[in-house]
């Protein structure tokens, strides 16, 4: 059994910058676990600019950004270790699958900063044929920019969030050309703009409001793909086909390691100050629910530095908790949680699942305390402030959607 103060798993933008600044703090007893071989998280394969602007200053590609965040985490002298898969949480002590076996750590703290991954085929309950060429925007990046291969020539790419437009523009790179952007909802799920765009410069459909039938063809080759709306069928011919979105979090060791899942979420509890349900562990980053950028996971990590700090320095505070339910109409809030001990502005910050106009609503043991007049969009960012009205320990606090 090894025993370290601080366990950050995940090094990803939340996770490294956690460390990082936990060594400005003058902390050494750090160690930052992940399942890859190379450390950074997902912006290692994400080869387009976007990343560093409000972190360093300078517009940087995915990996250009991965390769900075590590380079400051090594000249630190904090210890990565790759390849270690976390795999269980027994009570406090993480059980990571290495190449050299089961390696157990009990530290004073952890951090799970896990990130999160999109939805893949099977789960979208998609009729057709299975194929090694039926991915992820994720995979498909990583083909590209890791491997310097395009996995096949013509693909129809699913879904309409930013992402999938990055898909787009990482298919274009490696001379993939896209048959088609489809989306089930009536609109894109995301900026507008992003819709006229493609199909002026880049002379890419973007069809929306259409059903995904099935993925056609025959010996795992794919061969078209057909969609249908009005009751009218479509038959697209490609040899790819790309799942983007629908990001949810990396939770699998936490479904059946935590008492307390947040299902809306698809993760743990968490308070403001990034605390979960089990006082020595906290969650930053993406794996407190769907993707946001990195350059947010990378503040929240510095900001949760300042939480572990306190809890180390002060062993006897006890945390005090009121949990938020949401009901099933918001696809994630954050925090999950009132935080007693460190009051905040915000109650939470939710999206919804659905493009909504109407009211959302918090009640507080069955009383309305607040309500907001809503015009919302799938990725709208929804702040629900905290208010004035008490709220203590065995409170129970609601926010439903009106329509
Ligand atoms: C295609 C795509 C394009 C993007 N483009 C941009 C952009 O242009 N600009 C921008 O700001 N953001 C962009 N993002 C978002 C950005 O990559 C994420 O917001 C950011 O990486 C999240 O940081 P994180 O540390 O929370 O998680 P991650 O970066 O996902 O890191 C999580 C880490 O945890 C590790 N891990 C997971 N499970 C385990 C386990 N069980 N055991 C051990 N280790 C584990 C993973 O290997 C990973 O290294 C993009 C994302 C995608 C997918």
């Amino acid at each position: 059994m090894n025993k370290i103060q601080i366990a950050i798993v995940g090094a990803g933008p939340a996770g490294l910058s956690l460390a990082i600044e936990l060594s400005n703090m003058g902390y050494e007893d750090i160690v930052v676990f992940d399942r890859e071989d190379e450390a950074g998280g997902t912006p290692r394969h994400c080869g387009h600019l976007g990343f560093g602007i409000f972190e360093f200053y300078r517009l940087l590609s995915g990996p250009d950004y991965a390769k900075k965040l590590v380079s400051i985490a090594k000249d630190k002298n904090i210890d990565i270790k790759l390849t270690h898969t976390l795999v269980d949480i027994e009570k406090n002590t993480l059980v990571f699958s290495t190449n050299d076996g089961i390696q157990k750590y009990v530290a004073k703290k952890t951090v799970l900063a896990l990130g999160a991954r999109e939805t893949p085929r099977p789960p979208r309950f998609i009729s057709g044929i299975r194929s090694p060429n039926i991915i992820t925007t994720g995979a498909l990046q990583r083909f590209i920019y890791m491997h310097d291969t395009a996995p096949f020539k013509n693909a129809v790419i699913i879904g309409s969030e930013v992402v999938s437009f990055s898909a787009l523009m990482s298919a274009k790179h490696a001379g993939i050309k896209i048959k088609a952007l489809i989306e089930e909802e009536k609109n894109i799920n995301s900026f507008s703009i992003l819709k006229p765009l493609s199909e002026l410069f880049l002379r890419i459909p973007v069809k929306v409001g259409y059903e995904i039938k099935s993925i056609n063809g025959e010996n795992k080759q794919v061969q078209s793909v057909t969609i249908s709306k009005d009751g009218i069928d479509e038959t697209i011919e490609c040899d790819g086909v790309i799942f983007s979105g629908k990001f949810t979090p990396e939770s699998s060791v936490l479904k059946k390691s935590f008492k307390d899942f947040n299902y809306v979420n698809n993760s743990v509890f968490v308070s403001s100050a990034f605390q979960t349900t089990n006082k020595n562990f906290f969650a930053v980053g993406n794996v407190l629910r769907g993707a946001l950028t990195a350059f947010k996971c990378y503040f929240e990590g510095k900001k949760l530095a300042k939480y572990i700090d306190d809890s180390l320095k002060h062993e006897k505070l006890r945390p005090l908790h009121v949990k938020i339910a949401c009901d099933d109409t918001i696809q994630w809030y954050y925090p999950s949680m009132v935080d007693l001990n460190y009051p905040s502005k915000t109650l939470t910050t939710l999206r919804v699942k659905k493009k909504t106009i109407g009211k959302i609503i918090v009640s507080v043991n069955n009383i309305d305390v607040y309500e907001k007049q809503i015009n919302a969009k799938t990725y709208t960012n929804i702040k629900i402030p905290r208010g004035n009205y008490p709220v203590s320990k065995n409170d129970t606090i609601k926010i439903r959607l009106e329509n």
